[in-house]
């Protein structure tokens, strides 16, 4: 059956392939963004289907509207940008999920949360399986992003214990691929565009520390899968690649199939960044059936074409 289906944060990254995967099942899809990291061009090729709308709103004050589910996106994710405005980012997180879960219960409509790996923090426990309870900076320089989602899972749990909201949490682990901004910082893109265009490519740290990355497609079909699930699964349950890399790794990947001359650099390492990051998504194929079909090379690939024709 068709749904309507909201979308906050769907100008973004993530966002903007949700919304193409949703509307191409012939569902209403309603976009709702600040535009503060995503951008009109995500989603411009959407514009002429009847069944897209767009929104410009900020998650932090409440929204009304008559859907069937909603996706709860809204948040910066580069370390770049959620530090931009750090008590920004913390206010959409918390105030969002609210406003979102007020929604969900008025509604009846089911509600699904994008958390993250980060609520692990500079994990202890490798790989990261969902009852870990992870190992946070609450006073750091990644603590508005790691903390706000943390009190958005709580949020979430308590709503659906206390109201019955029909909640839905995924913790999803570092993912790539067309429609990044290019300017936002993280790894994949930084050194894609660094490669492309010939400048250094920018190990932070000694390149040691290790990342999981998932290609956007996987990602999408995880998302809409947790979203079908009955009402008795909540979550979290993450969703990412287990094939762990080393940032250095990833630098000779990236240099090798843009052919690039780039140099590699090595400069300070941010304060708090975690050392090791892997999913354990025993979880995700037990009850959602699904695991990622795309390797990093499969996906670079499609990046880097996406970066030549947009940069
Ligand atoms: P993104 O920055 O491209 O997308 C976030 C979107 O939210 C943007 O379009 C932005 O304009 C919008 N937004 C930000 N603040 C808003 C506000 N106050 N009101 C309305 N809209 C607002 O990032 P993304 O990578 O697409 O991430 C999407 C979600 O997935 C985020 O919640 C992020 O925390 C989560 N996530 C992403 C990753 C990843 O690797 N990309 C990993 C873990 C979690
Ligand atoms: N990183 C890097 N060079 C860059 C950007 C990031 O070496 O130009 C490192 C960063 O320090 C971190 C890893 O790559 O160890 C992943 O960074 P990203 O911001 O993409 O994601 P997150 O740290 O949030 O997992």
């Amino acid at each position: 059956m068709n749904k309507r289906i909201l979308i906050t944060g769907g100008a973004g990254f993530i966002g903007s392939h949700l919304c193409a995967r949703l509307l191409s099942e012939n569902n209403e899809v309603i976009c709702l963004d600040n535009y503060f990291t995503g951008s009109k061009s995500n989603i411009m090729g959407l514009l002429r289907n009847p069944k897209f709308e767009l929104v410009r709103h900020d998650i932090i004050n409440p929204y009304n509207i008559e859907v069937d589910e909603i996706y709860n996106l809204a948040c910066p994710a580069s370390p770049v940008h959620y530090q931009y405005n750090p008590i920004k980012t913390i206010k959409t997180s918390v105030m969002g999920a609210i406003n979102m879960l007020g929604l969900s219960k008025r509604l009846n409509a089911k509600v699904l949360q994008a958390s993250t790996s980060e609520v692990y923090g500079d994990p202890h426990v490798h790989p990261q399986e969902e009852h870990y309870w992870g190992h946070v900076n609450p006073v750091g320089i990644r603590s508005c992003y790691d903390e706000g989602k943390r009190c958005a899972e709580t949020l979430f749990m308590d709503y659906h214990r206390q109201n019955r909201v029909r909640i839905k949490i995924i913790r999803i682990f570092n993912t790539y691929g067309p429609n990044m901004n290019p300017c936002d910082g993280r790894v994949v893109s930084n050194f894609i565009v660094q490669a492309l265009k010939g400048e250094n490519i920018t190990i932070y740290g000694d390149g040691s520390q290790t990342r999981s990355f998932q290609y956007v497609d996987d990602l999408i079909e995880g998302m809409i899968r947790t979203m079908n699930t009955d009402d008795s699964f909540t979550g979290p349950v993450n969703l990412g690649n287990p094939d762990e890399f080393s940032m250095l790794e990833l630098a000779e990947k990236v240099i090798a199939l843009t052919e690039s001359k780039s140099k590699i650099v090595y400069l300070p390492l941010p304060s708090d960044d975690p050392k090791q990051r892997q999913p354990d998504i025993s979880l995700a194929k037990e009850k959602l059936d699904w695991s990622p079909k795309i390797k990093l090379d499969e996906g670079l690939l499609k990046t880097i074409e996406y970066f030549r024709n947009s940069l």
